[in-house]
């Protein structure tokens, strides 16, 4: 007897959608690509216990014909793609078909749906792969897709699933990688009758700010730069975060061609142009969004993917740095002194909506840009001329704006506040400074300059004191030697696990340099840096810490005096590289408003 037979199609469905339909979340995104796909202006999303019971997408789209509303259950029915070349150039995010088969194989799916054209519309119900109704109903033009009781014929993938709030917050996360690339498009997510997002059409910043805006204390269309960068290869446009809004867990976000995308690699990119910017832990938040030809890159057309490969990720790596770094120099450069009020720098931006109500009062230094020495025409493969060196950068930046818009320190008489802050009038209000956040930034710039030229000022110990360490910190004191060298420490490794220190950075004068190297091993043991770039920031860092003035120290006039000139020559003098704003202003408004 012979015992091979085809697997009836409700069987092979249900195991197809053990692929494509892992949970409520990957359903939701196969409903509402396809609204999408349908175009669709409006679209609502119901979800009832986290999807478990329902999952409902209604949307104003093309809607479908009645043959078309049966014909869509079957697996590889699709209107998307006809041919095997239709596959390159895709313009839909769907194209397999294979999506509202796998979920009718798994729930219990109804669908209401009306085109333009006809009087009245169409009602399928399917449950489990089986057409339980298909008849005439009256309905607004558009699809209305329920699916309900998800799994109800698979009760592994049932049990499988988690608590209804990671499946919630797996539906947020899904819902979040489509809103945040069509914000032309009306969205509204209702959750067992609460209303959680109501996103009207409006600009990419308004849509960020109302998805994650509310979670932000000032908001966070204020706070983001927009980042800007068009080569032949790649065009990389969004908003990034500044570095003092970074957090422990920040959103993240890259889009390919309106495609979600995890990209390990590029995520480290964004992270080097902030190298020295933010504090340990910290993440800044980013939007980023590429427009690549399709051919350049290779989207694994598994639904459930979130990889892209690209042709050549070198270059691209380098773009994604450049351009990141060249908003985060922007924002360095452009916000003066004078004119920072409180958290309101933004980059003026055409027709940003809501932002052009309160234009900012920010100068531009139109003449910066890192682009500047190769602007025209961009060839493949030399990209690299487009960006000058980081040093070369930092030398443009810090004279240009020296120029611009250091505050004139003969015209006032610094004051000191507290044992901590020097108040100075300047022209549009009293500006504020943290002494010790002022020293940090101008000694880290100062340490900095000695690893560049590998020459610390030494000071030699009377009588050198050994240290003890652990294995592991000890390997990382000999790993790190050279570098600790170039600021000024002298060490000598006496047995594998001890060493003497025999000279100690000058500038730490009084401090305790050992607990100061015990400090910068921890640091470096936790945060993890590898290169060795990363590790002369860390270290100039934690000594530009211990070494700086602290609150409660008295400074004469003259000392106040040099430490603002030198903050004032610093390219970023508001913020310490660890992200810590150093001074502010407190506008004459501001004061006019208290005495009212
Ligand atoms: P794919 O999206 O890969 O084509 P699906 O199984 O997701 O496959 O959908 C099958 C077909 O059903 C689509 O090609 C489309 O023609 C139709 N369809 C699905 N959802 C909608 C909708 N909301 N509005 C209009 N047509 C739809
Ligand atoms: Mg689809």
């Amino acid at each position: 007897m012979d015992i091979i037979h085809l697997l009836p199609d409700s069987v092979a469905n249900q195991i197809a959608a053990g692929e494509v339909i892992q949970r409520p979340a990957s359903c939701l995104k196969e409903l509402v690509e396809n609204s999408l796909d349908a175009g669709a202006k409006t679209i609502h999303v119901i979800v009832r216990d986290a999807g478990r019971t329902l999952l409902q997408v209604t949307d104003d789209g093309k809607g479908m014909s009645a043959t078309d509303a049966r014909m869509a259950f079957e697996r590889h029915a699709t209107s998307k793609i006809a041919k095997a070349e239709d596959l390159f150039a895709l313009h839909t995010m769907g194209f397999r078909g294979e999506a509202l088969a796998s979920i009718a194989a798994v729930a219990q799916v109804e669908v209401l749906t009306r085109r333009a054209e006809d009087e009245v519309g169409t009602l399928v119900e399917i449950s489990g792969s089986e057409v339980v109704r298909h008849e005439p109903a009256q309905t607004a033009v558009g699809t209305c897709m329920k699916v309900k009781n998800l799994f109800f014929n698979v009760p592994a993938r049932r049990r499988f699933l988690k608590t209804d709030a990671t499946e919630l917050r797996n539906l947020i996360n899904c819902f979040y990688r489509i809103v945040l690339v069509y914000p032309d498009v009306h969205f509204v997510l209702v959750s067992d009758d609460e209303l959680l997002y109501d996103l009207p059409k409006s600009s990419l910043k308004q849509r960020i700010e109302a998805v994650f805006g509310r979670t932000m204390r000032n908001g966070i269309a204020s706070r983001l730069v927009d980042v800007n960068a068009d080569t032949a290869a790649v065009r990389i446009f969004g908003y990034i975060g500044k570095p003092e809004d970074a957090q422990k867990q920040a959103q993240q976000y890259f889009f390919v061609n309106g495609r979600y995308m995890k990209h390990p690699y590029f995520h480290k990119a964004v992270m080097s142009a902030y190298a020295g910017m933010l504090a340990p832990d910290h993440n800044p938040y980013y939007f980023l969004y590429f427009d690549i030809e399709p051919d350049a890159i290779d989207i694994n057309i598994h639904p459930t993917k979130t990889e892209i490969k690209f042709a050549d990720e070198q270059m691209i790596w380098q773009i994604v740095l450049a351009a990141v770094r060249e908003s985060l120099g922007k924002f360095n450069v452009t916000p003066s002194i004078d004119f920072d009020r409180e958290g309101e720098i933004e980059m003026p931006q055409a027709g940003s909506g809501r932002g052009d109500a309160k234009m900012p009062q920010v100068s531009i230094n139109s003449s910066y840009n890192p682009f500047k020495r190769a602007e025209t025409n961009y060839v493949p493969g030399n990209w690299q001329q487009l960006y000058p060196s980081a040093e070369e950068q930092r030398q443009e930046t810090a004279e240009s704006e020296q120029r611009l818009f250091a505050p004139d320190l003969s015209q006032a008489t610094p004051y000191q506040y507290k044992e901590r802050y020097i108040l100075l009038p300047v022209e549009t209000g009293l500006l504020t400074v943290d002494q010790h956040l002022a020293h940090t930034a101008v000694l880290y710039k100062h340490f900095r300059k000695q690893q560049a030229d590998k020459q610390g000022v030494k000071q030699q110990v009377l009588f050198p004191e050994v240290l003890d360490l652990n294995a592991a910190d000890a390997t990382l004191l000999v790993q790190i030697q050279e570098e600790l060298e170039y600021v000024g420490f002298e060490i000598c490794q006496l047995a594998p696990n001890s060493f003497s220190v025999d000279a100690v950075p000058a500038e730490l004068g009084g401090g305790n340099p050992l607990r100061t190297l015990i400090g910068i091993l921890h640091e470096l043991q936790e945060t993890g840096g590898s290169t060795r770039e990363t590790w002369e920031q860390r270290i100039a860092l934690s000594l530009a810490e211990d070494a700086a003035i602290k609150r409660g120290k008295v400074l004469q006039e003259s000392e106040m005096r040099d430490l603002l000139e030198r903050l004032f020559a610093l390219e970023n003098y508001q913020y310490t590289p660890g992200g810590k704003r150093i001074c502010s202003i407190i506008s004459d408004e501001e004061m006019e408003r208290k005495m009212k």
